[in-house]
């Protein structure tokens, strides 16, 4: 196994993004797309975790058994919503004992009803970074806003929050974009604030306008209208749709490989198939 950090120091990345599964039917589902993936040979995967707390543990089981039964290297996603710091010594010691090396350090998002949320010991990303600065083995990830986090009050205070975070980490992953000029500026405006830590963009192919922009609206990114026309154009079958959105990431990963990203991290929806053609359209390398 390994740390992502040594993996970015080393190539480029390639990497993909699950969900813990809901039901067990859907677990079913998610191990058959990992098997599909990990011929690919990913550089690492990731596991999200639910910031509300339904499929937290479903979290750890995953990147456990990831971890445990595959050759790939897993990095568990963690977030600060209603989190004691006892409760996340715990599970940073069992990941530990379990041999994963990476965590994705989030803030994560308040419950749409404030009725729901409950009390945490950690309200930004650094909150976290503070607990795993302390115990020195793990790799650190952050994640990074291209088009500026809908919580900033303006760019100039999202770049400063974001190039102190990245400071202390060892990367950064973005939320997903369209166009390559999102991410060329931001990684410029950090290099102005002298922080040149990777970061890897993040990729998602939209095989299904309606979901990603609904996504796209929580996350602060814009659905530019030739996504949507191309998607709109391809119609109903939801075949020629998935290729149509499939043709518009390609596109954009060439750019960014063009641009010297060093990685591309996929938002895969624990879906195998458009990851693998993306991949087979760039003629990336099958096995790593
Ligand atoms: P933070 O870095 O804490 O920032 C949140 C906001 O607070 C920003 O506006 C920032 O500028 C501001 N801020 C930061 N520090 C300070 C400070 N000291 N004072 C004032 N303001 C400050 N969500 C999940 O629930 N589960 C997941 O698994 C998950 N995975 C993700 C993976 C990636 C790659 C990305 C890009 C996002 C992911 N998210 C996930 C969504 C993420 O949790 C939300 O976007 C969340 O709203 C912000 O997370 P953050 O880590 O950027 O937060």
């Amino acid at each position: 196994m390994a740390r992502i950090a040594d993996l970015l120091a080393a190539a480029r990345t390639f990497s993909f993004e699950f969900s813990p599964p809901r039901t067990d039917e859907a677990q079913l589902s998610l191990g058959r797309t990992i098997a599909e993936l990990e011929p690919l040979g990913p550089s690492f995967v990731s596991v999200t975790y639910g910031a509300g707390g339904s499929t937290r543990t479903r979290t750890q089981q995953v990147v456990t058994w990831i971890r445990k039964e595959t050759a790939i290297t897993p990095m568990a996603h963690l977030t600060c919503q209603s989190h004691g710091r006892a409760e996340i010594a715990d599970l940073l010691d069992a990941y530990h004992a379990a041999g994963i090396e990476n965590i994705l350090a989030l803030g994560g998002d308040p419950p749409r009803d404030p009725a729901d949320a409950k009390p945490s010991d950690y309200t930004y990303a650094t909150d976290l970074i503070d607990d795993l600065d302390s115990r020195g083995h793990f790799s650190v990830g952050v994640a990074a806003h291209p088009e500026v986090h809908p919580r900033s009050p303006d760019r100039a205070t999202d770049r400063a929050h974001l190039a102190g975070k990245l400071r202390r980490a060892d990367f950064a992953i973005t939320q997903f974009f369209f166009e390559v000029e999102h991410y060329l500026r931001l990684v410029d405006e950090l290099a102005a604030l002298d922080v040149h830590k990777p970061v890897i963009p993040g990729i998602m192919p939209v095989t299904n306008l309606g979901q990603v922009q609904r996504m796209a609206t929580l996350s602060g990114a814009a659905v530019p209208q030739f996504v949507v026309d191309a998607l709109t154009a391809a119609g109903d079958d939801p075949e020629t749709q998935r290729r149509a959105g499939v043709e518009l990431a390609t596109e954009l990963c060439a750019q960014l490989l063009a641009e010297g990203a060093p990685g591309l991290h996929f938002y895969t929806l624990n879906k195998s198939t458009a990851t693998r053609e993306i991949y087979a359209n760039l003629g990336l390398p099958i096995g790593g």
